[in-house]
């Protein structure tokens, strides 16, 4: 007798982790080993907002919060959404949650009814196609042309998928730092209303965007809003990645589903980091700017260093803080090379589906004296020397 669900047999120890563990391991036995395959800004959390959290412990706020969220922080997030996003949510129609990733596990959890399809845009974030197995769905990948990782009308209804239910959206784009153009918005949202598709809007990287791109968020196209769950949350805008918090919008109906899986399963968020997160969202957003500066060095570093090394062409990304390079051959075979001769760790493009493969996924939210030493390390490895 297996005491382990069917549904977790799907879920396949990624690629990432096996490296992730080689790198440690390593680690461990006393190598130099620079880590950029990371999803996690370098940069301390910003003091005010550490400061508000601290301010919270001692007024004693360290009960459970709303399962929904505190009110603070809703109506922080009610003005966040209109005023940056043109989206007007009513306050229940906002959910708190420990990351942006429970936000979107909870409404696939919500959603998806056994055997149910998931569109995933190759290549996708490591975590949808698990999530989606988790909640008992069936991820279909859409193959995006590693060309240029364009999203068309042709490409979206050339998939065969009857049974399709939701379609997860990411913009800008983990791992390719695409941007998607009004006319590829507008592409999706077409296709999500011609097959009659709910759409999951993760845009956690919304404020990081370079060279004028912007971020347009895709339940403000007409008949959108009654069709999408946006995502958002402040690991990477805030530098909050150990925090845990993270936050939905969705239509009432929706909404007040996703709350029962929320409910049941988290409670709600922590209180004091709600706070602190009211704090980011409300506070001075010279924090944000000052960052995203900082990963625009880093930026033209990685793309001038890896287009220097033989084998290697990258685009410059235009968002999100992830450079996704083109690689000779098999990308697991790479990330290993690069991991045992340059001690440089990547993350191979193949766990990011399909059309992932022959590219890797290298972090640029890193400090940039260490992305110099990892290039020269990688380029003195790749021409033998
Ligand atoms: N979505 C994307 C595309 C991500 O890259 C990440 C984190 O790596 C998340 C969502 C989840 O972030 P968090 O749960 O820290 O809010």
């Amino acid at each position: 007798r297996s005491f382990i669900a069917e549904r977790l047999q799907q879920v396949k120890p990624s690629a990432t982790i096996s490296i992730a563990d080689k790198a440690k391991q390593l680690k461990a036995d006393g190598k130099d080993i620079i880590d950029l395959s990371g999803g996690d800004p370098h940069f301390p959390t910003p003091q005010h907002i550490v400061q508000a959290a601290f301010e919270a412990i001692n007024r004693g706020e360290t009960h459970y919060s709303p399962s929904r969220g505190t009110p603070n922080l809703l109506r922080a997030i009610q003005k966040k959404f209109a005023s940056e996003n043109g989206l007007e949510y009513s306050l229940e129609e906002i959910i708190v949650t420990p990351g942006g990733k429970h936000a979107i596990y909870a409404t696939l959890v919500a959603t998806v009814n056994d055997g149910d399809e998931v569109l995933l845009l190759s290549p996708a974030w490591v975590s949808y196609e698990p999530s989606v197995y988790l909640a008992g769905g069936r991820p279909v990948y859409i193959p995006l042309e590693p060309e240029d990782y364009r999203i068309t009308p042709e490409i979206l209804r050339s998939v065969e998928a009857p049974r399709a239910k939701v379609l997860i959206f990411n913009t800008p784009n983990n791992p390719t730092g695409r941007v998607a153009t009004k006319e590829e918005i507008e592409a999706v949202a077409e296709f999500a209303i011609e097959r009659d598709l709910l759409v999951i809007s993760d845009e956690l990287y919304e404020k990081i965007l370079f060279d004028g791109h912007e971020h347009i968020s895709i339940a403000t196209l007409p008949g959108m809003r009654e069709r999408t769950v946006t995502i958002n949350g402040v690991s990477k805008s805030y530098a909050m990645t150990g925090w845990r918090l993270g936050y939905l919008a969705a239509p009432r109906q929706i909404a007040s589903q996703v709350l029962k899986v929320h409910q049941h399963s988290v409670t709600a968020a922590a209180t004091f980091t709600q706070e602190a997160a009211a704090c980011a969202l409300e506070g001075p957003q010279d924090v944000v700017e000052y960052m995203v500066k900082e990963y625009e060095k880093n930026r033209a570093l990685v793309v001038e260093a890896l287009n220097a090394i033989p084998g290697i062409e990258c685009k410059a990304p235009e968002g999100a803080f992830y450079a996704f390079p083109k690689v000779d051959g098999d990308s697991i075979k790479f990330a290993d090379a690069m991991l045992e001769k340059a001690g440089v760790a990547l993350t191979p493009g193949i766990a990011f589906g399909p059309t992932g493969e022959g590219h890797v996924r290298i972090s640029f939210a890193t400090d940039y004296n260490l992305l110099e030493k990892a290039f020269d390390r990688m380029k003195r490895a790749v021409v033998g020397r």
